[in-house]
């Protein structure tokens, strides 16, 4: 036993040594990626109840010169830890901006109710994120009411006073504000009622085994009568068959999110996907 347990130090150690260097290099690397321009804004389709495009989502992907596309998932993590969350948080959010006033200009905007983009509970924190938020609105022109901001239910929860501070000032300028992921944290049915919020979105995980799992079907049904109540919209993370969409239409959830529609795009191929299915 004494000697596995060696083999196992021996073997793990050089693992983590292997791990941590990685994790260096693209720490090192993230610190260069706005600079170098190597950071991407996806957009992947919302689809409304009559098969039109109503909004979209903003996806960071990350394009390096070495290891080659990168997904949130991997550098995300890195970004949050080192800080670095904040200076992409705010390239993020001057992206949409600026695509979302060519998109008006284009009349664009007429056909999408909203972009969204998914804010980490740092940028969230931030005292001045209303403000800074704003700043960038004011900067790039983009109007307030087609941007969109996607907020994990621990950021809700983990400071509520000053959560519905700031849900305040995004309401008073017209930015819309998502719950995602919803029905994986623990938001209480008392604190979405104090809360300014404007839609819930169903986490993929529920939506992902509803023929297979009832209490997956009871949950997203008991999810889109509770938004209903509380006169908030809903959409469906994670929609990827067409079972799926017939059960949630049936329920009365009437904008949809998935592959089985589209994933998230390069903003030309997003503009010509929205063309082709708004006919315009
Ligand atoms: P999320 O906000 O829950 O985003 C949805 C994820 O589900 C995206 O993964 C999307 O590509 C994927 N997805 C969409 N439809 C389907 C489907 O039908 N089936 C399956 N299996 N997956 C689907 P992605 O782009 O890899 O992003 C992962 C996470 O990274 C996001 O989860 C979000 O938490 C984070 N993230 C992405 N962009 C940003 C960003 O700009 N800022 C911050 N703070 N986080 C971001
Ligand atoms: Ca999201
Ligand atoms: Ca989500
Ligand atoms: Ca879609």
């Amino acid at each position: 036993a004494k000697s596995s347990g060696r083999n196992t130090i021996r073997f793990f150690l050089p693992d983590m040594q292997a791990e941590a260097d990685e994790r260096l290099g693209l720490e090192k690397d993230l610190r260069l990626a706005i600079a170098h321009n190597q950071l991407r804004l996806y957009f992947q389709p919302q689809i409304d109840s009559d098969g039109s495009v109503c909004g979209a989502e903003g996806l960071l992907r990350w394009e390096h010169p070495e290891h080659g596309m990168i997904m949130p998932d991997r550098f995300i993590p890195v970004a949050e830890e080192t800080g670095l969350i904040l200076p992409i948080g705010d390239w993020v959010l001057r992206t949409a901006c600026r695509l979302i006033t060519r998109w008006s200009d284009d009349h664009f905007g007429t056909l999408l109710r909203h972009i969204a983009i998914n804010v980490s509970p740092w940028q969230f924190r931030q005292p001045d994120f209303p403000e800074r938020v704003e700043r960038i609105l004011a900067d790039t022109g983009a109007d307030p009411r087609l941007l969109g901001l996607e907020l994990t239910e621990g950021v809700v929860i983990d400071n509520v006073a000053d959560t519905v501070e700031k849900m305040a000032s995004f309401k008073a300028l017209g930015v819309k504000i998502s719950i995602d992921d919803f029905g994986t944290g623990y938001s209480s049915l008392a604190y979405l009622k104090k809360l300014p919020l404007d839609i819930l979105k169903i986490d993929r995980s529920f939506v992902e085994e509803l023929q297979e799992d009832e209490s997956n079907a009871a949950i997203v049904e008991t999810i889109i009568a509770m938004a209903d109540h509380l006169g908030l919209e809903v959409i469906a993370e994670g929609v990827e068959t067409e079972t799926q969409l017939k059960f949630l239409q049936e329920k009365g959830c009437g904008r949809y999110q998935g592959y089985y529609f589209s994933e998230a795009l390069p903003i030309d191929e997003f503009e010509a996907y929205v063309a082709e299915r708004n006919d315009t």
